[in-house]
This record gives C-alpha cells, sequence and structure tokens, in this order.
C-alpha cells in the first residue's frame, strides 16, 4: 500500500491572501481529499522583517472563507529555525556540506570576475576541499551544501515533465547563514521532510528551488517527494498576472461580492480541467481532481467568466444566505445606508430576493437591486428614470394612484389585472404605464418586476412615491 497523501500550502505571510496562492492551496487540497490525505498549512515566516501577524490572519482569513481547510495547527516556518540548525550541522558531520569563511568583498570579487569572463555568477566552490584549519579567526562562517559537481539533477514533475538541470549550473548554496538561520531553500526541504509531505504542488516560479532542494534532500539521503509546478497566473493579456491587471487579493474578491463557491469553481478551472465542465460543486472537483489533468500552460484570468460563474451561484443561492452575505459586504464596505436598509427590511429583503437573483452578476449588484425597500423619500431619481416622467405619464400615475387606492386586494395578480385594464382602456401598451411607474417607485429604469416591487414595499408606501411624483409634477 502506498503511503497515505499529505499536501501542504506554504504562504509567506507578506500581504494578503494571493489569487495565485488561493488557487495553489484549492489544487493542494483537492488532492488530499481526493486521495484521502491530508493538507498541511506551514506560514513561511522566515522573513521576520515582512511576516506581520496581520497578514496571516489575512491568509487563514481567506482560506477560510474560500472553505479550505488543513489539518492540524498552522506551522511557524520560523519557529523550526533550531532544527534546521540541527540538519545543516549533520549535513556537516556527513560530510556533505561544509563552512565557509569567504568576506563579503571576496563574494563580490568572485561574482565580478565571473561576470568579467562571461560566465554566470556562482560561488566557486574555494572552501569545499579546504583543510578547516586554515579558517580565519574570528570569522563566523555559512554553510553551504555540497552539490554535485557533474552530471544531472532531474525533477520528476507531473505538469514539467522530466526537467533537467545540470549540476554545473548549480552552485554550493548557503544552507545555514553566518548568524545560524536557515535559509530558505534549506528550511523548506527541512519542514517538507519532517512534516511527512509526500507532494509539493506549487507555483512553476519554484522549479528551479526544486533543483537546489533535491540536492538536499539527496545529501541527507532522504525520499524526494512527488512535484507539481503548476503556471502561474497570467492576466487577459498574456502578462504575469498583476495589479494593473485588477484586484489580486482574495479579500477584494469578497469585498466585490463574489461568493466563495463561485470563486473556487473559477480557481479550479485555472489551470485543471475535467473535460468539457465548466460548471461543478466542489464535491465533483474533489471527486475528479488528478495531477495528470494540471495544464502545462499558462492559464489567462477571465474577469467575465468569473462574472458569469457568480451570476449562476447567485442564482442558486438561498435567499437567507444572500441576505447575510448582502449585509456583510455593506457594513464591510461603509455602506452605512445599505447596511441599516438592510437590517431593517430583514423580511421584505429576504422575500425580494428571489426578485433579485436573476438580475445580478454580484453581492454588489444585488443591494444596488434591494435599494428600492428601504430607499427614503422622496426617491432619488436616476436620470434616465427621470426621463420617462413625462406629463402625459404623470397623469397616467395620477390615474393610477386612485385605482390602487381602491383596490381590495394588494397582491400582485390584483394590481397586474388593474394595470392591465387601465392600459386597455386608454389604449397604451402595458410597457408605456409600467416604465413610468417603475421610474416613480424605484428611481430607477431596472427593478425586479414591478408588480412584485409593488407588493415587498407594501400599498402605502407606493402610493406615497407615486404622489411624491404626480404631486411634484
Ligand atoms: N513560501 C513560498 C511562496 O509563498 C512557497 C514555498 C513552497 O511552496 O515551497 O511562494
Amino acid at each position: 500500500m502506498s503511503k497515505p497523501v499529505v499536501t501542504r500550502f506554504a504562504p509567506s505571510p507578506t500581504g494578503f491572501l494571493h489569487i495565485g496562492g488561493a488557487r495553489t492551496a484549492l489544487f493542494n487540497w483537492a488532492y488530499a481529499k481526493n486521495t484521502g490525505g491530508k493538507m498541511l498549512l506551514r506560514i513561511e515566516d522566515t522573513d521576520r522583517e515582512r511576516s506581520t501577524d496581520a497578514a496571516v490572519a489575512a491568509i487563514l482569513d481567506g482560506l477560510s472563507w474560500l472553505g479550505l481547510t488543513w489539518d492540524g495547527e498552522p506551522i511557524s516556518q520560523f519557529a523550526r529555525a533550531d532544527r534546521h540548525a540541527e540538519i545543516a550541522h549533520a549535513l556537516l558531520d556527513k560530510g556533505m556540506a561544509y563552512r565557509c569563511y569567504c568576506t563579503p568583498d571576496e563574494l563580490t570579487e568572485m561574482r565580478e570576475k565571473a561576470r568579467a569572463e562571461g560566465r554566470p555568477p556562482r560561488y566557486d566552490g574555494r572552501w569545499r576541499d579546504r583543510d578547516p584549519s586554515d579558517a580565519p579567526s574570528g570569522v563566523n562562517p555559512v554553510i553551504r551544501i555540497k552539490a554535485p559537481e557533474s552530471g544531472e539533477i532531474v525533477v520528476h514533475d507531473h505538469v514539467q515533465g522530466e526537467v533537467v538541470f545540470k549540476a554545473e549550473n548549480l552552485d554550493d548554496f548557503i544552507i545555514l547563514r553566518s548568524d545560524g538561520t536557515p535559509t530558505y531553500m534549506h528550511a523548506v526541504v527541512v519542514d517538507d521532510h519532517d512534516m511527512g509531505v509526500t507532494h509539493i504542488i506549487r507555483g512553476d516560479d519554484h522549479l528551479t528551488n526544486a533543483a537546489r532542494q533535491i540536492v538536499i534532500y539527496q545529501a541527507m539521503g532522504w525520499d524526494v517527494p512527488e512535484m507539481a509546478h503548476i503556471p502561474l497566473i497570467h492576466g487577459p493579456d498574456g502578462a504575469k498576472l498583476s495589479k494593473r491587471h485588477g484586484a489580486l487579493g482574495v479579500e477584494a474578491y469578497r469585498q466585490m461580492g463574489y461568493l466563495p463557491e463561485a470563486l473556487r469553481n473559477y480557481l479550479a478551472r485555472l489551470g485543471w480541467a475535467h473535460g468539457d465542465n465548466e460548471i461543478f460543486s466542489t464535491e465533483q472537483m474533489v471527486e475528479w481532481f488528478s495531477l495528470k489533468a494540471l495544464n502545462k500552460g499558462a492559464s489567462r484570468f477571465d474577469f467575465a467568466k468569473l462574472d458569469s460563474l457568480n451570476a449562476h451561484y447567485i442564482r442558486a443561492a438561498e435567499p437567507v444566505r444572500l441576505y447575510e452575505v448582502m449585509v456583510d459586504a455593506a457594513s464591510e464596505l461603509g455602506r452605512n445606508a445599505d447596511y441599516a436598509g438592510l437590517l431593517n427590511n430583514k423580511d421584505t429583503a429576504i422575500a425580494a430576493i428571489p426578485e433579485l437573483q436573476p438580475r445580478a452578476k454580484t453581492v454588489l449588484e444585488l443591494i444596488d437591486l434591494a435599494q428600492f425597500i428601504y430607499a427614503s423619500r422622496p426617491l432619488a431619481i436616476e436620470e434616465k428614470a427621470s426621463e420617462l416622467l413625462t406629463p402625459e405619464s404623470i397623469a397616467h400615475l395620477e390615474t393610477l394612484r386612485g385605482r390602487f387606492a381602491a383596490l381590495s386586494e394588494w397582491s400582485v395578480a390584483a394590481i397586474d389585472a388593474d394595470v392591465r385594464a387601465y392600459a386597455e382602456s386608454v389604449g397604451a401598451k402595458l410597457g408605456k404605464i409600467a416604465q413610468p411607474l417603475r421610474a416613480a417607485l424605484t428611481g430607477r429604469t431596472i427593478s425586479p418586476g414591478i408588480f412584485e416591487v409593488m407588493v415587498l414595499i407594501g400599498k402605502a408606501e407606493s402610493l406615497a412615491r407615486i404622489a411624491d411624483v404626480t404631486d411634484k409634477g
């Protein structure tokens, strides 16, 4: 029986949860779930200047919002510094690493010489075989790995295939700095080994690191985990995704009103596919997920596609849940009037949501569409809507107001029948009457069905809003 799968997500906590990181986490999570394994979370916080607690919190929040769970407690890489040093010393004892006493000046000179000779600037191995008794006193050495001097290092990658690195291009890189702290390259290997990671799924910007990391695994005699380096996400123009393409943080997508299941579905399709399936549940993704189906080509972020998926999930969501999401979004964005309006009109808002769902691509659009419920009188009328309020249509509204007041039943069917009868009696098309009604009742030209609107806001409010327009007109 093969070992149970252990994947990991290893973000550096220097900002928010990047959309590319979220996709990496999603793939690690889906693979772990698909195989009945585990996904661990390691916070790569060794860069003390750039790592912040706020960033750690933002990453955990972002993962939780996306519904991506990890097994066990998050592991701090920084907290494991002693273990990293221990392994560096073990490599020293095995003769697989050595102390290097080069001064910064020597290293600069080495780099410049290499450059002048047209060679890549690499460490020349001058302390590799030197007698330790040559060590200058008073200098704290770094520890360097003894990388193979010839032959090849092959990364067997599930996405990239066999990627061959010539040993001569990899120098004896530092694993422990002179202050005793580990380098990133070394810490990652020790952690992945100790955490029992069997599969490393990460961005292909780490592919050359993989070759260096394999050198450490081999020096320790450890098994190299399976690897899958996924192409980075690009913008619609084909350039690497960056700020100028739009939001990069998962946080921002939440704030803009995307549902987590929509973003999850969207991110799944960025670099992974299952036949022609575009819309699928998380359970299906987990069931279908395989490393084989990861794409080798870069994927492009397509905002229109994300919007259309979001529209799909908005239509599918329960109104009560959407209501909560709308309230949270309004609160978070400081949209105080919307926040108060939604809170004070909870039942009406929930009753209205089925009318709004087919018309919105994002939660923010849902909020905009819900504003007619709690808009304060007299309503602000948008320009396009006010163009509909001609003297002629205001006269119709005046008559309708009287008819509505006399209706004994306030239902969609009753109002609908009454407006139709009126339109017929004056020889006007229904739209001619309904559009000005919409303008008066919502201040807009687009809204849910106008008879539904009238029932939702109630008879008194409907009559009052019409009067605001007719009395002014
Ligand atoms: N901390 C690295 C990053 O955020 C990931 C390292 C890894 O996955 O090996 O890019």
